[in-house]
C-alpha cells in the first residue's frame, strides 16, 4: 500500500518547530493548526476530533503531535468501519518520541522509523514480526501484492515460533531483513506471478508484473480478464493494470471493470490490435495473445504503471460552498486531495487551498471564464486530474455552465473523453437563508442582477413577473462598481408588488471571516447597504419574522399559501 502525503496535526504553538522538521521529511505535507492556538500553520481547524476523523476516513496518513491517548480516543468511533487504514502516528511535541499507532499494513512502522532516525530517537515499534525480522513481511513494497492476509499472519507467527524460511523468487527488499533463512527450510516466501494454491507453508507475494490489454467495450470484462489470466496460469493479484486504446477512453464498462478488478486503467494511442497494445506495456514483457480481444503482457519485474500510456484525464467542477470548511461536501474535499491542477479565480483557489507542492495552481482573473474552461479541458485531455473551483455551487452563476459550453463547442474527441464531473456546493442563497431561518421555505426565484451577460431589459421583465407571482427572491451579483444603479431600479420594480414591511435578509461574506447577517424590511433597503459580496433575499407576501431568544430575528416563509391548513 502506498499512501498520499501525510497531514501533520498540531494543537499548540509549541509543536510548530517539530512540525516544520517533519515537513522536511515529507515535503508537501501540510501542518494543520488549532485555530486561535497556532499561528503560522498551513491550515487551521476548529474541531480537532472532526478534523482527525475526516483525514482518517479520507485515507490521509496522520502525524499528530500530541498524546497517543488523545489520538486513540478521537479515532475510536471510526476504527471498526475500516479495512485498510492509513498510517497514524503520535509524535511528542518536542520530537522525543515517535509512536506508530495504526496502519501497520499501510507502512506506519516505515514512517515511524524514518521520522525517528531523522529525529535521532528510537521508534516505538511494537510489532513482533517487524522487531524480529526488521521488516513487516505482510507489507511488501509497492509493486508487490500479498497473497492472503490471514494466512500471512499465521505464517509470520510460525516464523516467530522458530521455524526457518527460504526465499523462492526475487525479493530484493528482503535483502536487508533478518530472516531465519535456511535453504532447506520447509517454509518459503514465494515471489512470482504464476497462479499458486494457498499452502500453510508458503507466504505468497505477487509482483504486479502483468498487464492485460483489451480491445474496448466488452460485456462482462472482469470475468473475461480473470479467465484469460487463469488460462495463462497467472495470478490475479499479479495484475498491475488494464490497457486499452485511447479511443475507448470514455467506455464505462472499461472503467467499471478496472474498479472491480482493483487496478488502474491506462490508455495507449494508435494501436492496430490488442497484441500491439500489450507490447506497448514494456519492451521486455512477453506477450500472450489470448484472443482477438485480449492480450497479456508479462514482465519479470513489477511494472511501473505510471510509465504505461496515460490515464483518462479528469475534470471536476467543484463548489466550495460559501467558505467555511464544514459546509464543503466530502466529495469536494476528496477531489481537492486528488487534483493535480487547480484552476479558478485567485480568491477561490486560495479559499480551496492550501495545496501541496505537486499540485499546480492556475489562477486567473474572474472574467476569463471561457478561456479557463478551455484551459481545463486541455490539461485534462493530457491525462491530468483537474479541478475548476467555484464558490457556493458551481452550477449557480459559476463555472459549470462555462465548462459545458466549452465542451459543447469542441469537436475534439480527447475533450469529450475526459471524465467530467460537477460536484455541488452550498450556494450563497441557501447558506444565507439557513442562517436567517427559512426565508426560502416556499417557492422562490433566484436571479443574478448582473447585466454583463444578459440585457437589462430581460432582468426587468423577470423581476416584474417574479415579484408579481409573489415568489420570494434571491439576488446574486446585486451591485458592483460597474453596475451602480441597477439594484435601485430593481427595488422600484419590486416595490410595485410588495409592501414596505416585506422582510429582507442581507447576508454578507456568509461562512467567511467577518460575516454579517441583517434582517430589515423592503422599505428600509437602500442600495448603499449592499455590495458585491452580499446576498439579498426578499420575502414574499407571506414571509414573516419573530424574535429569537438571543435578541435577533427568525425569518421564514410558511410552507402553505392562502389559508393556513388545520393541524
Ligand atoms: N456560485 C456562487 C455564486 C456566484 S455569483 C454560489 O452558488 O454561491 C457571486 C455572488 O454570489 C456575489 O455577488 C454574492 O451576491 C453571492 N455570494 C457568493 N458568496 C457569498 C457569501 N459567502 N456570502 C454572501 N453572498 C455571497
Amino acid at each position: 500500500m502506498t499512501h498520499s502525503t501525510p497531514a501533520i496535526v498540531i494543537l499548540g504553538q509549541g509543536a510548530l518547530v517539530t512540525a516544520r522538521r517533519l515537513q522536511q521529511i515529507y515535503p508537501g505535507a501540510q501542518i494543520h493548526g488549532l485555530s486561535g492556538r497556532v499561528e503560522g500553520a498551513d491550515r487551521t481547524y476548529e474541531d480537532f476530533g472532526g478534523t482527525l476523523r475526516d483525514l482518517y476516513q479520507q485515507d490521509t496518513p496522520i502525524i499528530a503531535l500530541c498524546a497517543a491517548g488523545i489520538v486513540i480516543r478521537t479515532l475510536a468511533p471510526v476504527l471498526l468501519e475500516k479495512g485498510v487504514e492509513p498510517p497514524v502516528l503520535a509524535v511528542a511535541e518536542d520530537g522525543s518520541a515517535v509512536v506508530p499507532l495504526l496502519g501497520g499494513l499501510g507502512g506506519v512502522n516505515v514512517m515511524a522509523r524514518t521520522i525517528a532516525s531523522a529525529f535521532d530517537v528510537a521508534a516505538a515499534i511494537t510489532t513482533s514480526g517487524e522487531l524480529r525480522f526488521g521488516t513487516c513481511l505482510l507489507n511488501p513494497p509497492s509493486g508487490y501484492a500479498l497473497g492472503d492476509l490471514e494466512q500471512g499472519k499465521r505464517f509470520v507467527s510460525d516464523l516467530l515460533a522458530g521455524h526457518s524460511v527460504r526465499i523462492d523468487g526475487a525479493a530484493p527488499w528482503l535483502d536487508q531483513a533478518q530472516l531465519p533463512e535456511n535453504p532447506q527450510a520447509q517454509r518459503s516466501i514465494h515471489v512470482g506471478s504464476a497462479a499458486r494454491a494457498l499452502s500453510a507453508n508458503e507466504l505468497l507475494i505477487y509482483p504486479r508484473s502483468v498487464a492485460v490489454a483489451v480491445s474496448g467495450d466488452m460485456a462482462d470484462l472482469p470475468s473475461i480478464v480473470r479467465s484469460a489470466l487463469q488460462q495463462a496460469n497467472l495470478a490475479l493479484p499479479a495484475l498491475a493494470c488494464l490497457v486499452a486504446a485511447d479511443t475507448a477512453m470514455a467506455s464505462s464498462s472499461l472503467r467499471e471493470a478496472a474498479i472491480e478488478l482493483g487496478v488502474p486503467l491506462r490508455f495507449v494511442s494508435a494501436a492496430s490490435d490488442v497484441a500491439q497494445l500489450a507490447r506497448s506495456v514494456s519492451p521486455q514483457a512477453s506477450i500472450i495473445a489470448s484472443s482477438d480481444e485480449i492480450a497479456i503482457a508479462v514482465s519479470d519485474q513489477p511494472l511501473d504503471v505510471a510509465q504505461i500510456g496515460r490515464p483518462r484525464g479528469r475534470l471536476a467542477v467543484i463548489g466550495l460552498g460559501p467558505g467555511a470548511a464544514e459546509l464543503m461536501v466530502p466529495a469536494v474535499k476528496a477531489e481537492l486531495t486528488r487534483a493535480t491542477d487547480v484552476l479558478g479565480y485567485e480568491t477561490y483557489v486560495r479559499m480551496a487551498g492550501p495545496f501541496r507542492d505537486d499540485q499546480v495552481q492556475h489562477c486567473t482573473d474572474n472574467r476569463e471564464e471561457m478561456q479557463r474552461a478551455r484551459h481545463a479541458f486541455r490539461l485534462a485531455a493530457e491525462g491530468r486530474s483537474v479541478i475548476v473551483v467555484s464558490s457556493g455551487d458551481p452550477g449557480v452563476f459559476a463555472m459549470a455552465a462555462a465548462v459545458l459550453e466549452a465542451l459543447h463547442e469542441s469537436a475534439d474527441p480527447a475533450w469529450h473523453s475526459v471524465d467530467l464531473e460537477i460536484l455541488p456546493g452550498v450556494s450563497a442563497s441557501l447558506a444565507t437563508a439557513a442562517q436567517a431561518g427559512a426565508p426560502l421555505g416556499h417557492d422562490f426565484c433566484v436571479m443574478s442582477l448582473s447585466d454583463n451577460l444578459k440585457p437589462w431589459s430581460i432582468i426587468e421583465k423577470r423581476l416584474d413577473l417574479a415579484a408579481e407571482a409573489d415568489l420570494a427572491l434571491a439576488f446574486y451579483n446585486p451591485i458592483s462598481r460597474a453596475r451602480p444603479w441597477q439594484l435601485g431600479r430593481a427595488l422600484e420594480i419590486i416595490a410595485q408588488h410588495r409592501t414596505p414591511e416585506t422582510p429582507v435578509v442581507l447576508g454578507r461574506d456568509i461562512g467567511r471571516p467577518g460575516q454579517t447577517l441583517r434582517t430589515i424590511t423592503l422599505g428600509e433597503l437602500t442600495p448603499d447597504q449592499v455590495d458585491m459580496r452580499t446576498m439579498v433575499l426578499i420575502g414574499s407576501s407571506t414571509t414573516c419574522t419573530f424574535a429569537r431568544a438571543d435578541g435577533r430575528q427568525w425569518v421564514y416563509t410558511p410552507r402553505w399559501y392562502g389559508e393556513k391548513p388545520v393541524g
